[in-house]
This record gives structure tokens, C-alpha cells and sequence, in this order.
């Protein structure tokens, strides 16, 4: 049996002391010293890690914080489980590094991953790996509609997130991190996303009509829109990085019409919903849809063990031998952890967790619609997000959130932001995080978000 930290034990956090506490601070001052000044996570969570397990993380300092951010999503089954620990332990030894040569790892990986795609879909999909990123991964997709159409432009969506490489760069929503870099990738228009708790077209949820996708609808469909056929669209079915914003199933449900009429290629990245954090495999299951392309990466191999893949209609394969390369595309051991994942998901009806801690943390969180500064509370599963306000403008008070997650952070919870401003608090746990675990990481966030009387404004 792989050494277990008696962290898994654990179901309430400790916090002795300042955050950042002595030896955290002196890493972190280390680190600013040395690395890039684009660093993102230890600004506002300014901790250094020395170990993990389950859904706890323990300073070095020696305290210990629940973690709701599980690697920006990736630890689907908490940090370091026992069993995955096991299936890597045990694959290490055998092979790592297998470029895209068949292994008996990569076999069954491929094999446990159609497993989990709907009945329709497993017969006709084909698997590409890719570079182990969710952003190679977003290239992947757009250069594969891109040479099965034959066409160059992109649809995308406000709001979303789709990487840091220069395509899914391109692809996001994000304005500040695009504008410094000139000359992005050409061709790609955005449309607004059916964000109803500030709708992009100016409508209330009593005079819309999904308006947005009628946009969409007639912009595709009008011969002087000024957008040529596209090669494909891509969206979130929850916006994640958006801040926790879930599709309406009108919203997705026309876009998969409309783009299924026009013979264009509908990208679904899953990168962050998928498996398992959206309450089923694919977020997409839950919209009644059936996407003609899946990016998957963060939570495939269950640990954090970097992998990425499209998954994609085999009508697109009119791919040449080695249209999308990379060196690291045979890691090994994220093939032999997720396989693992896949059976312990299945066996422990991880999925049923999902959804019952996502229903234990919504009525938890319930009372917080009460104040005035807490605009809504939203998400799917485990992928959730509280977007706070300043009651008298309306405006996204991201300088409020920022408080909570640091305030949150001395208690002794670890939250990410997100959305416009960064006005989101988002939860990402762990898939199997218990009910106990939930009911203190949500005590702490309800408390903190009570406190804030007094500098909503
Ligand atoms: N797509 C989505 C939806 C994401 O949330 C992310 C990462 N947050 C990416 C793509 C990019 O993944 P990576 O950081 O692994 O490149």
C-alpha cells in the first residue's frame, strides 16, 4: 500500500498564525526573485505547498487548507489517491515516454475513455493526443475543422476560456491578456453567450428569447454579415474561467441546430467540465447535444499527470500523418492513472457524488442570495461560482471577491476567481469530496461572505 499522509483524515482545516506564515513568505519572496512575473495562483493565495492528500493541503509553515481548487480542476479525485499513487507506481516501472506507439497502457486508456462516451458516439469517434496541455489540445481542434473544411474563420464566445497558446489565446474572451501581443490569430469573431445574469444584449430573462443565438443564427445565416462560413465553433458549456457560467440548454441547443444546418463543425471544450466535474462524464450529456469535436485535458488522468486529446466525429479524420505532432504525447503514466480514475470513478459512483455535493452546497449557500451584494449563485456540479456586486451600482465587485478568497484563505479555504473582474468566487473540490468537507469549506465561505456589510457599497 503507497504511503498515505494522515491528511485524508482530516475534515476541517488549521491555520496557526499569518498567512503568508514565515517559511511560506520567505519561498514566495524567493520565487519572485527567480520566476516570471506572469505567475497568477500564489499572488492571491500566497502559500507555499509542501504536501497533499484527499482535499487538503498543507503548507509549509504546517497549515492546513481545504482545497477548493484541486489544481484548477485537474485533482479530480483529491490530491495523491492512494490508488492512482498505485497505478503510477507500478506503471513507472514498465514504461513512461511512448511518444504515440500503441502500448497496453494507451489501449486500455483509449478503451476506458470510450467507455464513458455516450452509446451513440462510441462507434464513430476517433481519439487524437496531443500535445499535454488543454491549449495544445485547443489548437488541435480548430486545425483539424480548419483542413476538414477547408474554411479559415472561428466562432467563439464572450467569456470564454480556451488557453494561453496563441490559438486558444486567440479564442478567449480575455482582453488583457491579448491585447499586449499583437498579430493573433486572425479570423476569429465572437458572439455574446447566453450570460442571462447580465445579458450581453441588454434583455431580461421575462423578454428574452435566447436572443443570443438568434444573433448567431442570423449572423451565420446573412449573406452581408461580413463573416464567411466558418470552419468551426467553439464553446464552453460552462464558462469556467468565466466564472462559473452555465449555457442555457436553449442557448446550446440552437447553436448545435444551427451550426448541424450549415455544415459547421461544433467544438466542445470540456477541458475544465469534463470528466466528471459538470455532474456526467461530459457536460455536453446533460444539454442533449452531440458535439462533432471534444477537447479534453485537465482531469483525464485523475492526479494532475499532464495529458490532452480531441476526441472527434471520424467524418473529420482527412487528416495527413502527422498533421499535429508533439514529443509529449505518450505520457505513460497519466494513461495508466486514468484508467484507474475511469474504474474508481464508475465504482465508487464518484458521478453520484457530484451531483449530492453539488445540491449540499447550493442549499448551503442559499441564504447568501439575501444580500444585496451577492448578485447569483450558479454553476453545475462541482464546477460552482457566487458573483458578487456593489448593490448600488451593479457593477462586478471583483475587489470584493479578492476579500473573500483571502479572508477565506486565513480560515483556512482555498478558492479560485473568476468572471469579469474577477467578481466570482468559484468552487472547484475534488469530484469525491465528502459531505463533511463540504459542510466546513461552505461554512467558511458563508461566513466570509456575511462579513462583507461593510464594504459592499
Ligand atoms: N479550455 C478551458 C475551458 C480551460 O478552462 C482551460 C484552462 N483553464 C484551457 C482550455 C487551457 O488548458 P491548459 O491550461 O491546460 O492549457
Amino acid at each position: 500500500m503507497p504511503f498515505q499522509s494522515e491528511l485524508v483524515d482530516l475534515t476541517g482545516p488549521f491555520v496557526s498564525g499569518p498567512i503568508p506564515g514565515p517559511r511560506s513568505a520567505e519561498l514566495l519572496a524567493r520565487q519572485a526573485t527567480r520566476e516570471s512575473n506572469a505567475r497568477t495562483y500564489p499572488r492571491h493565495l500566497p502559500i507555499a505547498i509542501a504536501e497533499a492528500a484527499g482535499s487538503f493541503v498543507r503548507d509549509v509553515d504546517g497549515n492546513v487548507f481545504i482545497d477548493f481548487l484541486a489544481g484548477a480542476g485537474v485533482l479530480s479525485l483529491g490530491h495523491n489517491h492512494p490508488e492512482l499513487v498505485g497505478a503510477a507506481t507500478e506503471q513507472l516501472s514498465v514504461l513512461t515516454h511512448g511518444l504515440d506507439f500503441p502500448t497496453p497502457a494507451k489501449d486500455a486508456f483509449i478503451e476506458a475513455q470510450l467507455s464513458m462516451l455516450p452509446a451513440t458516439m462510441r462507434d464513430r469517434m476517433k481519439i487524437h493526443f496531443c500535445g499535454p496541455t488543454g491549449t495544445n489540445a485547443v489548437d488541435a481542434a480548430i486545425k483539424l475543422c480548419k483542413t476538414a473544411t477547408g474554411r479559415g474563420d472561428i466562432i467563439s464566445f464572450q467569456g470564454g476560456f480556451h488557453g494561453s497558446g496563441a490559438a486558444g489565446m486567440a479564442l478567449t474572451g480575455l482582453v488583457s491578456q491579448k491585447e499586449p501581443v499583437s498579430n493573433g490569430l486572425p479570423g476569429i469573431h465572437f458572439f455574446p453567450y447566453s450570460y442571462c445574469s447580465r445579458c450581453p444584449l441588454g434583455l431580461t430573462r421575462e423578454t428574452c428569447s435566447t436572443n443570443c443565438a438568434t444573433y448567431l443564427e442570423h449572423s451565420l445565416k446573412d449573406d452581408l454579415s461580413g463573416i464567411p462560413l466558418p470552419a468551426a465553433v467553439i464553446m464552453e458549456l460552462v464558462q469556467g474561467e468565466g466564472g462559473a457560467i452555465p449555457a442555457t440548454i436553449e442557448f446550446a441547443q440552437r447553436v448545435r441546430e444551427v451550426t448541424r444546418e450549415l455544415g459547421i463543425p461544433l467544438i466542445v471544450d470540456e477541458v475544465q467540465t469534463g470528466c466528471g466535474r459538470s455532474g456526467t462524464w461530459f457536460s455536453f450529456e446533460q444539454y442533449g447535444i452531440e458535439p462533432d469535436v471534444i477537447v479534453a485535458s485537465k482531469a483525464l488522468s485523475g492526479m494532475g499527470l499532464p495529458i490532452a486529446l480531441i476526441i472527434y466525429d471520424e467524418e473529420l479524420d482527412v487528416w495527413a500523418p502527422g498533421a499535429h505532432t508533439g514529443t509529449f504525447r505518450g505520457n505513460q503514466l497519466a494513461f495508466a492513472t486514468g484508467v484507474e480514475a475511469v474504474k474508481i470513478i464508475k465504482r465508487d459512483d464518484v458521478l453520484g457524488n457530484v451531483v449530492r455535493r453539488s445540491e449540499q452546497c447550493m442549499d448551503l449557500l442559499a441564504p447568501l442570495q439575501q444580500h444585496p451584494w451577492v448578485r447569483e449563485i450558479r454553476g453545475k456540479g462541482l464546477l460552482l461560482g457566487i458573483e458578487l456586486m456593489h448593490p448600488s451600482s451593479g457593477l462586478p465587485a471583483g475587489d470584493l471577491a479578492a476579500e473573500v478568497q483571502a479572508e477565506a484563505l486565513r480560515r483556512g479555504l482555498i478558492l479560485e476567481l473568476g468572471g469579469r473582474g474577477g467578481c466570482v468566487v468559484r468552487l472547484l473540490p475534488p469530484l469525491n469530496v465528502t459531505e463533511e468537507i463540504m459542510d466546513a469549506a461552505c461554512r467558511i465561505l458563508v461566513d466570509c461572505i456575511d462579513q462583507l456589510e461593510s464594504k459592499a457599497v
